[in-house]
């Protein structure tokens, strides 16, 4: 059993100097101030972020409220159990959105209930 010695290049395995333990510790410090009025689980406390609807476009929020900006109806909007399905399905039935007849145009939605 031979080996072709001239093709067989040896493993070149760069040295690597090891990491400085006083380097890798100095990145989990922050430089930040520390506010003792805010605290700290609000940093935790992270919400998935979800794209604004495009309902507020058409209605002004108001704690959980939702009024349309053309007819002024008022609907109930609670993000964790309304959500922004009423005003949407109210934005294709508001005779005052300037909107909807030009929704209309680009897509008619015919839903089956
Ligand atoms: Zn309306």
């Amino acid at each position: 059993m031979q080996l072709d010695t001239s093709s067989q290049a040896p493993p070149q395995a760069p040295p690597r100097p090891p990491q400085d333990p006083t380097q890798a510790g100095n990145q989990g410090i922050t430089s930040q101030e520390k506010d003792s009025q805010s605290s700290p689980k609000e940093v935790l406390k992270r919400k998935p972020t979800r794209a604004p609807s495009s309902a507020w476009i058409h209605f002004t929020r108001e704690n959980n409220r939702a009024t349309c900006n053309y007819c002024k109806k008022i609907y109930a909007c609670n993000a964790t159990s309304h959500g922004t399905t009423n005003l949407l399905k109210h934005l294709r039935t508001c005779e005052k959105n300037p909107n909807r007849e030009i929704d209309k145009k680009q897509k008619t939605i015919v839903l089956g209930k």
